[in-house]
């Protein structure tokens, strides 16, 4: 049900207050429903999103981010699901490799994800040398605020007060007893069994540096809170030209299930696989190729006719029958950890008195690394196999030659999940470390960013939130 006025959560008993209706939030809460256990999201937005909501999301960016962060958050019901590109997909084995949990603990929740997200396609992952693998994107419709309202508004276990703002939390020890929001100018206490932050990827970090900042003895000192923040880079790496009837041989003779259809619209996605990440000490990169038809009168055709002179003399005939394309290259990266990009409270303040962020965020070397040494095996592949050429951009090789990338729409890290509180900020089922019942949902607490976007692991680690505080309780 949705309140219109707090006064109705009296004598109710929620077994938890779920903060944010994200799909953190908003998972979290359809998990218990399932389990018939009652659940309160308060959510600062309404229904729409408006004007006020900038006041409470401007950020200070500080480094290779241009932006502000305040037209990729949504406060509103269903958070930034209302203008979310919809791609989802697991992280891979290797993603987890400084992570307290393995892969397979989140695979348990894929099904489940996957309804929550309403994903019609399954996820498929397929050889394609012996370093790469191909896999498919795949996509979510739901915009939380369109799919789930009607849900909400009928379910007898989730209630959800809109326009409903937490900013405080009260203790006795290390138990939180209960927490103060304000929701249309007055304030309320609201009390539960557990309290969950799931505010988005830069407001978990915002708000657990504000909740420090006033609770100094509930806090551990050494808490790092708001570093290790990532974003996921996306750059063009490289064009080239292929042959697709050569590709598509290619295809038939290793046996691949999956091809992938090869138009002007569609993308076909590589990342390294596991043993090539470890063996070259990189990091991962999804390669997004995407195909054009070939005009031999423009400036890659040039350069190609200068480094591959005997390929391109020798292709004339298949561009005129049309057997060609040009490809271009563009990469979603992993990024590296590291604690200099970290979000810290600023001098501005939000309608509510509390502080603004200032974010550090810079690119990291190791990135161009990475997809330089994954897109040489792209191109070593095309060339032993006859299928086309690819130009490598020169910033690639370059230490010193600034790029641009664009970045921003996934924001990771902040309170990150760990074994130990000197370096992590929630334990490795999302309690914040040395606090009994406070737990944090959302990209915030990944470790490492892997490339994948980012919201099915959240949806599972949601869920898997959800199934161990109920665990807990019986
Ligand atoms: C343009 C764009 C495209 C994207 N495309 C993709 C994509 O294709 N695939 C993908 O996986 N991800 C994508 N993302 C990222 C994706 O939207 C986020 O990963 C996801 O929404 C995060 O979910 P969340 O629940 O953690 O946070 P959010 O969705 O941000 O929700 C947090 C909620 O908490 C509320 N809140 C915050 N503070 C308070 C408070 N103090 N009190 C009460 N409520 C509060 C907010 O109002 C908000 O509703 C995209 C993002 C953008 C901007």
């Amino acid at each position: 049900m949705i309140f219109n006025n707090l006064n109705q959560t009296d004598n109710k008993d929620f077994f938890a207050i779920i903060v944010g209706s994200g799909p953190a939030g908003i998972s979290i809460a359809l998990e218990l429903e399932k389990k018939k256990i009652y659940s309160l999201i308060i959510e600062s937005g309404e229904l729409e999103n408006n004007s006020i909501s900038e006041k409470y999301l401007k950020s200070e960016s500080i480094g290779d981010h241009d932006g502000d962060y305040a037209s990729n958050r949504m406060r509103m019901f269903g958070g930034t699901t209302s203008v979310w590109g919809g791609n989802c997909n697991p992280m891979n084995k290797s993603d987890f490799y400084d992570w307290p949990i393995e892969k397979y603990e989140l695979d348990k929740y894929t099904r489940r994800a996957s309804e929550i997200l309403n994903l019609k396609k399954k996820f498929v992952s397929q050889k394609f040398n012996e370093n790469l693998n191909m896999y498919n994107l795949v996509w979510s419709n739901i915009r939380i605020n369109e799919d789930y309202l009607d849900h909400i508004k009928v379910s007898k276990y989730i209630s959800l007060s809109l326009s409903t703002s937490f900013f405080n939390l009260n203790y006795t020890n290390k138990k939180i007893s209960s927490i103060e929001c304000i929701s249309k100018n007055k304030k309320y206490t609201l009390r539960s069994d557990f309290y969950i932050l799931a505010c988005g990827g830069i407001e978990n970090s915002r708000l657990l540096l504000w909740l420090k900042s006033k609770n100094k003895e509930l806090f551990n000192s050494e808490i790092p809170i708001g570093k290790y923040y990532m974003h996921h880079p996306y750059h063009k790496v490289g064009n080239g030209i292929i042959n697709y009837k050569k590709l598509k041989n290619y295809f038939s003779k290793n046996n691949n299930t999956y091809i992938p259809l090869v138009t002007c619209d569609s993308n076909i996605y590589l990342e390294a696989n596991d043993d090539f990440i470890s063996s070259n000490n990189i990091l991962n990169s999804g390669m997004y190729l995407s195909f054009n038809n070939i005009n031999i009168k423009n400036d890659l055709f040039k350069q190609l006719r200068c480094v591959a002179p005997k390929f391109i003399k020798n292709i004339y005939d298949d561009v005129k029958t049309g057997k060609m394309y040009e490809i271009s290259i563009n990469t979603l990266q992993e990024q590296e950890p590291i604690i200099e990009n970290k979000i810290i409270l600023g001098d501005k303040l939000d309608p509510l008195g509390i502080p603004l962020t200032k974010i550090f965020w810079k690119k990291i070397s190791s990135e161009k690394k990475s997809a330089r040494i994954i897109l040489e095996e792209i191109a070593k592949l095309l060339i032993n196999e006859e299928i086309g050429r690819l130009a490598v951009e020169d910033y690639l090789y370059n230490e010193n030659t600034n790029y641009e990338v664009v970045s921003g729409n996934h924001q990771m890290g902040g309170t990150r999940m760990g074994l130990s509180v000197k370096d992590s900020v929630v334990d490795k089922d999302l309690k914040v470390h040395d606090i009994e019942n406070l737990y944090i949902a959302g990209s915030s607490v990944f470790r490492t960013s892997g490339h994948c976007h980012p919201t099915f692991t959240i949806v599972q680690l949601s869920i898997r939130l959800a199934e161990h505080i109920i665990s807990i309780k019986s």
